[in-house]
C-alpha cells in the first residue's frame, strides 16, 4: 500500500510539473485522497491554492484537472506535462456540467 502510494505520488507529481505539491493519503474509509497545492501561490503569501479529491483513479483525475487549469489560468508561462491534456480536462469538465 504504502509503496503504490508513494508511487502514485511520483507519478502525479512527474505529471502536474515543477510548481505542483503532491500529495497523497489515506483517510478514515481507507480511500486515496490527492492533494495538489501550488507551491508558487504559497510563496506569495496568498491563501495556498489547493485541489482535494478523494477516491482512487477518479479522484486523481479530478484533482489533476482542477491542478491544469489553476496552471492555464495562473500561470500561463509555466509547463507542466499535465497541459498535454488541457483540451481532455475541459471536456471531462464540461461533460460534467451537462450531467448536473
Ligand atoms: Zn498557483
Amino acid at each position: 500500500m504504502t509503496a503504490s502510494r508513494s508511487a502514485r505520488e511520483r507519478k502525479a507529481a512527474a505529471e502536474a510539473g515543477p510548481l505542483a505539491k503532491v500529495k497523497i493519503e489515506v483517510d478514515e474509509q481507507d480511500q486515496l485522497v490527492y492533494k495538489v497545492s501550488c507551491t508558487e501561490c504559497v510563496a506569495r503569501g496568498s491563501k495556498a491554492w489547493s485541489a482535494y479529491r478523494p477516491g482512487g483513479d477518479n479522484g486523481y483525475l479530478a484533482a489533476m484537472d482542477r491542478w491544469t487549469f489553476h496552471l492555464h489560468e495562473k500561470h500561463p508561462d509555466a509547463e507542466a506535462p499535465c497541459l498535454a491534456y488541457l483540451a481532455a480536462a475541459q471536456q471531462r469538465l464540461h461533460e460534467r456540467r451537462e450531467q448536473g
